[in-house]
């Protein structure tokens, strides 16, 4: 008999929430809170890279910092490789950020501009008492900056010597110097200049191969999500409203936000058509969205239960989730 094997969870989500607390007057009181990340749930497997797709102020880079603890959760459960993380103790997490890293947007404020790279590179191996004499930590250097198609002199010169797309293969090397399993890209090609973006993309697809990195890839460029991402999640004020295997949702996108966020991007091929789906409005704020369904002020397919009801994200088959009341579909 066949047996079909599950993929496996490197990272599992669950009713995470992160709140900001909004506070007025002299003594600071919290008046309302910030629901930047509002009750999600997701998984990824090992291996793969989560595309994270939305506009931006939805949530994307609050989500990334907090499946790292970088921020503390508000509410719900992490687990990471089969470990609930959620309120693991500064000394253990300290172990923990060996494996889950980061890559920032902009590599240039991510990098101290007095150290040299040799030592910015370095000074993570020393955290972590990795290579604790002095010459094997600098052939490790040496080795990292080979690995991202950096020369060895890079070594000792400082951050503002180099390009934009050079200084973001430092910040990758300065992550992979502990050798992570996870790593969170926070927007890594957005700041560099297009004829850049894709040199990143494939040097970030290569590592993957080479060293069996799982990503979650945060994006607001559609078309670069849907070249690196094995799965993509829409996140919309906090929510992350559709999941679905990269391909499948490019083809047929099935939340109404989902089809407005695709219906923008220009078509590769200009002989074919499809219709602009044109939302009303601002993204509301999330000190205080709207009830029911956050995007029903916006969505051109609104119905009276929207408006009172937040739809759960269900499985719809084929890998597939969605967060809208239009789904299952009425027989
Ligand atoms: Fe639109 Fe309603 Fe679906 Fe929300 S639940 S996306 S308002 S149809």
């Amino acid at each position: 008999m066949e047996t079909s094997v599950q993929p496996d969870k490197l990272l599992e989500v669950k009713n995470l929430k992160k709140y900001f607390p909004v506070t007025k007057g002299t003594f600071r009181k919290v008046t309302q809170q910030l629901r930047a990340v509002d009750d999600v749930t997701f998984d990824i497997f090992r291996g793969e890279t989560l595309g994270l797709v939305g506009e931006s102020g939805c949530g994307k880079s609050t989500l990334g910092r907090t499946v790292l603890r970088l921020y503390e959760p508000t509410a719900g459960k992490l687990s990471y490789n089969h470990q609930d993380i959620t309120n693991l103790p500064m000394s253990q997490l300290r172990s923990l950020r060996r494996s889950m890293q980061i890559i920032f947007q902009d590599p240039y404020a991510s990098l101290n501009p007095r150290m040299t790279v040799g030592n910015i590179i370095g000074e993570a191996l020393q955290i972590h008492k990795l290579f604790p004499d002095k010459s094997s930590r600098e052939k490790r250097v040496l080795d990292l900056l080979s690995l991202v198609g950096l020369r060895p002199e890079a070594m000792q010169r400082y951050p503002h010597e180099f390009s934009g797309g050079q200084r973001q293969r430092i910040g990758i090397a300065r992550a992979l110097a502990v050798e992570p399993k996870f790593i969170v890209c926070d927007e890594p090609i957005s700041a560099l200049d297009v004829s850049i973006q894709a040199q990143i993309v494939n040097l970030l697809q290569d590592l993957q191969e080479q060293l069996g990195l799982t990503y979650l890839f945060i994006a607001h460029d559609l078309m670069v999500v849907k070249h690196i991402s094995t799965r993509v999640a829409v996140m919309y004020l906090g929510n992350i409203v559709e999941v679905a295997p990269a391909k499948a949702l490019y083809a047929d996108p099935k939340h109404p936000y989902t089809q407005a966020l695709l219906s923008a991007v220009p078509l590769p091929d200009p002989t074919r058509k499809h219709q602009r789906v044109m939302l009303k409005g601002e993204v509301p704020s999330p000190i205080n969205p709207p009830q029911g369904c956050k995007f029903h002020p916006r969505c051109p397919q609104v119905m009276e239960i929207c408006r009172h009801q937040a739809p759960p994200l269900i499985s719809i088959g084929e890998g597939r989730q969605v967060a809208c009341h239009l789904y299952p579909p009425k027989a």
